[in-house]
């Protein structure tokens, strides 16, 4: 039985560019806020060349060691287990280190000689040195918003990877995505899209992050559900994004003068 392949509406090209960069051996980078669509691009992607896919969602305390793997006491013995990124190598298939800078920087140090064309994966540890088979990937993800120059790619990192970056999608392209995904009809998603739009405008004033589009599907999925617009819009577009009472205020306003 084939498995059903993750559904994904390309914006641009980057089906295309993702083939090519995995025909070609090259690690890929993707950029882009949160909610925007890189990890279903990822799993649809995988799916549809037939690659397993190993996801890792990177955290400020995620070190080297837990993407090579450990020795681990079992049963009185301490035995070796990989970690996702040594399984991917030895296996094949593709690793995604979503959000790769959050994680400590000796993550970096495993990532250079299998991002250059050695393709190599050195595992200190067990004295192992892996070559990647041609059909290993990398491909890492980060959120350029957060302006965080602490955590930004170093360019001794970056320039290893193809790069392409992410956007929310234009209004008639993300309202077609919602209602794919909501099941709500495209002609009562395309206000919550507009409303988004006006919100993601206030970005960088008041706000860290504008309105995702899992944001909106969740809305739209809520309204399909039987829930009022105004209670929806509430609940998925507006409490997620402040704690701050004015911003709320100020973000309740735009949606008063957009619906
Ligand atoms: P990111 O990894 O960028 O944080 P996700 O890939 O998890 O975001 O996307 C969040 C949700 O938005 C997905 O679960 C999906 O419902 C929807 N989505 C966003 N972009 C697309 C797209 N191009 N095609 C299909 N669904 C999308």
């Amino acid at each position: 039985m084939t498995k059903s392949i993750p559904h994904y509406v390309e914006a641009s090209n980057e089906c295309t560019l993702f083939e090519q960069a995995f025909k070609n051996k090259l690690p890929l980078l993707l950029k882009g806020p949160t909610g925007c669509g890189k990890t279903r691009f990822v799993s649809h992607m995988a799916a549809r060349l037939g690659l397993p896919l190993y996801t890792v969602s990177c955290h400020d305390d995620l070190t080297a060691a837990d993407l090579t793997g450990r020795y681990l006491l079992k049963g009185g013995d301490t035995v070796w287990t990989d970690g996702p990124l040594t399984r991917a190598v030895r296996e094949g298939g593709i690793c995604y280190l979503d959000e790769v800078v959050e994680a400590r920087k000796d993550v970096t140090v495993v990532l250079h000689p299998l991002t250059d064309d050695r393709r190599v994966l050195p595992l200190d540890r067990t004295g192992e040195e892996l070559v990647a088979p041609d059909n290993f990937m990398l491909v890492v993800s980060y959120n350029p918003g957060y302006q965080n120059v602490m955590k930004s790619l170093k360019p001794s990192t970056r320039q290893r990877f193809l790069g392409v970056e992410f956007d929310f999608p234009e209004l008639e392209l993300e309202t077609k995505i919602i209602a794919g995904e909501s099941g709500l009809e495209e002609d009562r998603v395309r206000p919550l899209v507009r409303l988004a739009n006006k919100l993601r405008e206030m970005k960088g004033q008041d706000l860290e992050e504008g309105v995702s589009t899992r944001l909106i599907v969740y809305c739209a999925s809520l309204i399909k559900a039987g829930m009022t617009v105004d209670a929806a819009v509430l609940h998925a577009m507006i409490e997620p994004l402040t704690d701050e009472p004015d911003v709320k205020e100020g973000l309740l306003e735009v949606v008063r003068v957009t619906f």
